[in-house]
């Protein structure tokens, strides 16, 4: 056992990766705890890292070269309406000065490489380990229950796990994403994520598709529902798409196979001038559904001893785009919080006074964003004549989403 103050990490996921790294830099001895088991990670759709998540795990010390190596750059966006029309033609943010880009990429490809680099620094990560509770022990003394004998230092938290294991140390980073258990231990009662009322399907191709230039994003409001398109650049050539169909209720578990899943997406598109539904029908890979959900305000981030991270503290609206760099500015904020800030108590109200307004405004945002989606055939019509002449008056002052692509997370030390 080293001096150095102990993190238990709960979430192995983009927050609890960027977290373990950001703390070790800082000083400290983290821990994670991984609630799936080795290799368990659902092969997952893609996401896309925005420029600001980009240049934060640059701050951090990884080079986004490496940990993005499997994705591609993915600065512009063309918004076409239901018959192809282009709309506008947006920034999506980079390259920045620092030659950070907004770049794509496979969830799992994301997941492996910050995992490598967290376990490249001999930072251990416990596979399996759902984390079940926590108990603080502000001065020393503490009775946690399930903890018998266990070394225990003043000011510390226990961690229980579903397993029937316990963990000590001084600091409990919940970073265990949407459903996050910490959360609900700290704000007990408190609302849980909220149904959008748009499902979400992604996938791959498995054959090439004429689907515009590799690299850039393209997005159309579909007749009935949204649809987002990318080629890879050559030589592989496939087309990454999401979908985001409206629905009223959420999806139940069992409700679709892949097939009819696949023919229920394609019958959506079939009406539209747009490469969707052929894009479809050339997917080998068809992912989701998944509910699209995300939290209003949680109230209690953090207490003493114990703080919440990416989405377990704020899920944002996949439209956002910004889910995962949220996630990379929170750790990378806690970490640099730590670092200047002797008292973790301290530190961690600096951080949430750091993080809260931003996160709140980036959430409003992808709500906005998303509310476009679900437009009826008025709405549509409106939407279609009004788009261009905003997206033109809002860039004529510059991109109108710089407040979000140009921040840096602040230096403390
Ligand atoms: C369909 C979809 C598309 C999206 N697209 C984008 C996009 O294009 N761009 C973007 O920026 N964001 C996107 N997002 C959002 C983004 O994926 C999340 O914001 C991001 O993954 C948050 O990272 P996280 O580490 O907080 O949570 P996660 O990545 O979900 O990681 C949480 C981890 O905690 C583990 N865990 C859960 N409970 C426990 C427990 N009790 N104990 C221990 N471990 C636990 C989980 O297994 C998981 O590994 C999208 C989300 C969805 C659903």
């Amino acid at each position: 056992m080293t001096n150095k103050p102990r993190a238990l990490i709960a979430g192995g996921g983009i927050a609890g990766a960027v977290a373990a790294i950001a703390l070790h830099r800082a000083g400290w001895e983290p821990r994670v705890f991984e609630a799936r088991e080795r290799g368990a990670d659902e092969r997952g759709a893609f996401l896309t890292v925005a420029v600001n998540g980009v240049a934060a795990l640059r701050d951090l010390g990884l080079d986004p070269e490496r940990a993005l190596a499997a994705g591609f750059p993915t600065p512009t966006l063309a918004m076409r309406n239901s018959r192809g029309r282009q709309l506008a033609v947006l920034p999506l943010g980079g390259p920045a000065a620092d030659g950070s880009t907004t770049t794509t990429i496979r969830r799992a490809d994301l997941y492996a490489a910050l995992r490598s680099a967290v376990t490249e620094r001999g930072i251990p990560i416990e596979h399996g380990r759902r984390a079940a509770g926590f108990t603080e022990h502000p001065d020393g003394v503490t009775a946690s229950p399930g903890l018998p004998g266990a070394a225990r230092r003043s000011g510390g938290v226990s961690v229980t796990f579903e397993d029937g294991g316990a963990a000590e140390g001084e600091l409990l980073v919940g970073a265990d994403g949407i459903r996050s258990r910490i959360r609900a231990v700290l704000n007990p009662g408190a609302a849980e994520p909220a149904y959008l009322g748009l499902l979400n399907a992604g996938g791959f191709t498995g054959r090439p598709v004429d689907a515009g230039a590799p690299g850039l994003v393209q997005m159309a409001f579909g007749r009935r529902a949204f649809f987002g398109w990318v080629a890879e650049p050559a030589p592989q050539s496939r087309v990454w798409w999401f979908a985001n169909p409206p629905r009223r209720a959420p999806v139940r578990p069992g409700e679709f196979t892949p097939e009819t899943w696949k023919h229920y997406l394609i019958d959506l598109f079939a009406g539209d001038d747009l490469p969707a539904a052929e894009i479809i029908r050339a997917s080998d890979e068809v992912l989701g559904p998944w509910n699209t959900e995300d939290l209003r305000r949680v109230p209690v981030w953090r207490s003493r001893r114990t703080v919440l991270i990416g989405d377990a503290a704020h899920a944002v609206a996949p439209s956002s785009g910004q889910g995962a760099s949220m996630a990379i500015e929170d750790a990378v904020t806690l970490g640099r919080c730590l670092e200047a800030i002797g008292d973790p108590a301290v530190a961690l109200e600096r951080y949430e006074r750091l993080r809260r307004a931003r996160v709140r405004r980036v959430v409003a945002h992808g709500r906005r964003n998303g509310s476009g989606k679900t437009a009826g055939p008025i709405g549509a019509a409106l939407r279609d004549a009004m788009f261009p002449l905003v997206a033109r008056m809002l860039t004529r002052k510059g991109d109108p989403q710089a407040w979000i692509f140009e921040h840096r997370v602040p230096e403390l030390v």
